[in-house]
Formats: structure tokens, sequence, C-alpha cells
């Protein structure tokens, strides 16, 4: 044998470097966090649980037609009324239904992209994913108003329901306070 292969041997260099490794991780920073006291922050551009805003929504179909496994399920009669100045009669659209079966969702987007109102009526950019339940067919199938309301999600912390003023661009909804606030103020 010869002698560094002796030495190899005697004196475990790979443990000390296996060490060495472990070590410098000591004084990286940390990138783990004790969930759920701790919580990630999403990516601006995360999707996750739908916000929708029915009064914002034209209900036009495009966002189910738009989704490529039919989960946008909508339902809506007309109304006529009568304009009490002029006398003319209109035509209104009233939705009665608008419901995601959100436990098949793929949340691919798409309807967030067909939806054509400004700010958008749907979309997923609102940074909450706690929606786990033992009840999926239940508790997974969302109507307007659980959509409107976030009944049963926990929201990620600082980010209100829709139906709390919401945007898109807003998940804390502090943009539509101030503006409501700038609003009754005027
Ligand atoms: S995000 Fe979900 S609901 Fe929207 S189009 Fe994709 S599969 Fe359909
Ligand atoms: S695309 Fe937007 S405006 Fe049209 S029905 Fe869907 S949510 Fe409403």
């Amino acid at each position: 044998m010869a002698l560094g292969e002796f030495f190899s041997k005697l004196i475990p260099t790979d443990l000390f470097s296996g060490l060495a490794l472990t070590g410098s991780y000591f004084f990286k920073k940390k990138s783990t966090v004790q969930y759920p006291e701790e919580r990630t922050e999403p990516s601006p551009r995360f999707r996750g649980m739908f916000g929708y805003d029915v009064d914002r929504c034209i209900d036009c179909h495009l966002c189910a037609k738009a989704c490529p496994i039919d989960i946008i399920f909508i339902r809506d009669h007309t109304e006529v009324e009568e304009d009490p100045e002029t006398g003319k009669k209109k035509k209104r659209k009233v939705i009665d239904r608008y419901d995601i079966d959100v436990k098949r969702c793929m949340f691919c987007g798409l309807c967030e992209e067909a939806c054509p109102t400004e700010p958008k009526s749907i979309w997923l950019t609102t940074k909450t994913y706690e929606t786990a339940t033992y009840e999926r067919n239940e508790r997974l199938y969302f109507t307007k108003e659980r959509l409107m309301s976030w009944e049963g999600v926990t929201a990620y912390p600082g980010v209100v329901p829709p139906d709390k003023g919401m945007l898109p661009e807003d998940p804390s909804g502090a943009g539509a306070r101030e503006k409501a606030a700038g609003g009754e103020a005027a």
C-alpha cells in the first residue's frame, strides 16, 4: 500500500469536506419558514384563489367560453326597466348564478385573460392558496356569493376578500378603500 493511500485511509478527509459543506449553510440565509406560523409571500404573478366582482361583471360569458375544462357556470335573466324621467324602457341583464368548480381548476388564468372589464371582474392574483378542506365537492365549489366573500377560505395575511374592496392589483384592498374614502369626502 502506497504511503499516500495509507494516510488517506487514516485521516477521513471526505468526512471533513462534508462537514465543511454542512457548516457553510449555518451562515447562509435560511430559505425555510415555520409554516403555518410564518408564510413566504407568493410572487405578484402567483395564481391562487379567485377574486370575483359581480358589480363589475358585464355578464359577457367570455370567461366561461375561454375555460378549457368548462368549470365556470353562468345563468342570467333579462329584466326590463322603465326610466322614471323619460319613460323609455331598457333591458338589463341580471346574473342569477356565477359558479366555479375550483376543485377541477388548473389555474391556467385563461378566464382572467378573456375578461374584458377594466379592472378585471375575475382574477387569480390574490396571493391566497389556503383552501384545503375535508369536503372537496361542497367546499371547493364556489358560488358567486362565496367568490365575493371567501367564506371558508383563509386569506393570505393582509389580503381582504373581493367584497371588502380588493382589486386585481391590490389584494389588500387599501387602494380601493382610499378611493372610496376620497369619493365619500368629495
Ligand atoms: S383558471 Fe381555472 S377556471 Fe379559469 S380558465 Fe383556467 S381552468 Fe378554467
Ligand atoms: S369575462 Fe369577466 S365580465 Fe365577462 S362574464 Fe366573465 S367575469 Fe363577467
